[in-house]
């Protein structure tokens, strides 16, 4: 499937000396592991060129998939290639710089919120961006060289974008390409440890979760996890933010949301949009948001407007459950 936009971007590719990755701001394990991945891929197939990933930092939970390249001088960045992965929007790319590339190219899997750059391949349709790269990969591998390093980076989007490969959205090329990289050599044991095991303090939050959460009428289960609750067990924002998933196996709950109270002078709290069956991407959108059918992000700022969001969800909900058979 598009074989001439990949054999487009790969020309680029060799046609280019130095390239620069890109990736969205509050990384997650795809756009982490769809860039490193990237990054090892260019690296072990054309060891002449420059590959640079720069970026502030990796989310504490992603540490260990190791540091980003330090800045460059912006000279650089003038005549060179710059590859933005997954990542839907110019406003949500973390390096402001990537407006300095000669050329710039678009790979990403969210349902597209705008065209950027002089060359995309969107696949909505992608459990995750990494998977894309890996099919980026299969297309060229005469050419392309995919080490354990660079399979085990986009594995870990792959994982974690699908939750476990659990999330609609997956298919036969889903596990193809996760065939693939396992050929290449992924610690999965190691993988799994190092992504999944859960301090002690951290499970006596989600017992505190699953006491404090609500239910709307319909079934939208919610949490508000405000500067309280974050301070009472020692939270940072990203370990606050991470309690979304604990919502996602209740019976009769199609769409489930955490709101993170962010502390900023403008009172802004995070949105994290989850759902099962039902497609919420439209209600993020209308929250200054967007992200995925089933898996949205979005922005409100006052306990009002989280009122709002979960009366649109439930409406939604009430809709989808009247009219469709075989939700549970
Ligand atoms: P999150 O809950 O932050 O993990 O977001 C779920 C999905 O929606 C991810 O794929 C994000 O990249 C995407 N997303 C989150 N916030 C936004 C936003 N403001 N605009 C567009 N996409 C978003």
């Amino acid at each position: 499937m598009n074989l001439e936009i990949k054999q487009k971007i790969l020309q680029k590719i060799k046609d280019y000396d130095r390239i620069f990755l890109f990736r969205h701001v509050r990384n997650d394990g795809d756009c982490v592991g769809s860039t490193k991945g990237m990054k090892e891929l260019l690296k072990a197939s054309f060891p002449e060129k420059e590959i640079y990933l720069i970026d502030q930092g990796t989310s504490a939970y992603l540490e260990f998939m190791g540091p980003e390249d330090a800045p460059v001088e912006e000279a650089l960045y003038a005549d060179a290639l710059g590859i933005v992965l997954d990542t839907a929007s110019e406003a949500r790319i973390s390096n402001a710089n990537y407006k300095l590339c000669k050329e710039l190219i678009k790979i990403d899997h969210h349902i597209p919120l705008e065209n950027y750059g002089d060359l995309q391949w969107v696949e909505e349709d992608r459990s995750s961006c990494c998977e894309l790269v890996v099919d980026f990969y299969e297309t060229f591998r005469d050419e392309l060289v995919l080490n354990s390093t660079a399979a085990t980076h986009l594995y870990t989007g792959m994982v974690t974008d699908t939750g476990r490969f659990k999330y609609s959205g997956l298919c036969g090329n889903t596990m193809r390409a996760a065939g693939t990289l396992l050929d290449a050599g992924v610690n999965t044991d190691l993988l799994y440890a190092r992504l999944y095991l859960e301090a002690y303090e951290y499970l006596k939050f989600k017992a505190y979760i699953y006491d404090k959460m609500q239910m709307t009428e319909n079934g939208v289960a919610y949490l508000f996890v405000d500067k309280a609750m974050q301070e009472k067990f020692n939270l940072t924002l990203e370990q606050a933010s991470a309690c979304v998933g604990t919502m996602d196996s209740i019976r009769g709950c199609i769409s489930w949301a955490v709101f993170i109270e962010n502390g900023d002078a403008e009172g802004s709290i995070r949105v994290r949009l989850r759902s099962r069956f039902v497609h919420i991407n439209t209600i993020a959108e209308k929250y200054r948001g967007g992200g995925h059918a089933c898996a949205s992000g979005a922005t409100v700022y006052s306990l009002e407007e989280m009122q709002a969001l979960l009366q649109d969800t439930d409406a939604l909900v009430k809709e989808y459950k009247q009219t469709h058979e075989d939700w549970l």
